[in-house]
């Protein structure tokens, strides 16, 4: 497809070995999760990329987008692999409109150089872009898309509903498929020991808390 780059493809090594953040993160289960599919990653989502994402979603009645920044790591007792999503990139370029958003070479090169930039440690871990009135799942076109510049098993797409506050985790699963209506959920990273949740996704559940006294659902 003309004026489209793909994203090189990262290094495929293990993942470096990082004791999962579960102390301080409270997990959102999506009507999915527990259905006995095998997701390749557990995504743990930083509260900021959160608010900055929402916020992203709020701007615009057309779609908008842009990728997940973070880390893949890979728990050193039971060698699960996951992903932290600690900041979001807003795509620039992106040419917006109603039905689809796309990846441009521009954006992709602003991309690359503000993560070398600003966060040299970390990696491109998915994207996520909005569907405004057209809920939770991924087009076929939006399968191209993240077929095409996010081929690493362990990337990410996130689908936010901005109207309707919902949103999901697209995750290829173990045996390499990826299920464009079958979402996952998440942990809420930086939400645990008694502080509030600041998740307003209605279509989530949240795992019951201790520190709330057992009434977390809403
Ligand atoms: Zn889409």
């Amino acid at each position: 497809m003309p004026g489209l780059i793909r994203i090189a493809p990262q290094e495929t090594t293990r993942p470096p070995s990082v004791p999962k953040p579960l102390e301080f993160s409270q997990r959102w289960y999506s009507p999915y999760d527990n259905l006995g599919l095998e997701p390749v990653v557990s995504v743990f989502l930083a509260r900021l990329a959160y608010f900055r994402i929402t916020s992203h979603a709020d701007t615009s009645e057309d779609e908008v987008g842009g990728v997940l920044i973070g880390q893949w790591c890979e728990e050193p007792e039971t060698g699960s692999q996951y992903i932290s999503v600690n900041h979001m990139l807003p795509a620039r370029h992106t040419r917006q409109g109603s039905v689809y958003l796309t990846f441009t070479k521009d954006t992709l090169l602003d991309v690359h150089d503000q993560i070398e930039n600003n966060y040299p440690e970390e990696k491109i871990v998915g994207w996520y872009h909005t569907h405004p009135r057209m809920g939770v799942f991924l087009s076929h076109y939006d399968t191209f898309l993240h077929n095409n510049f996010f081929p690493e098993p362990w990337q990410v797409a996130l689908v936010v509903e901005p109207f309707t506050s919902a949103a999901g985790f697209f995750i290829r699963q173990n045996d390499g498929t990826l299920d464009p209506s079958r979402y996952f959920g998440f942990y809420e990273m930086d939400g645990a020991n008694g502080r509030r949740s600041v998740v307003h996704w209605h279509n989530l559940k949240k795992t019951e808390s201790e520190f709330e006294g057992g009434t977390s659902y809403e």
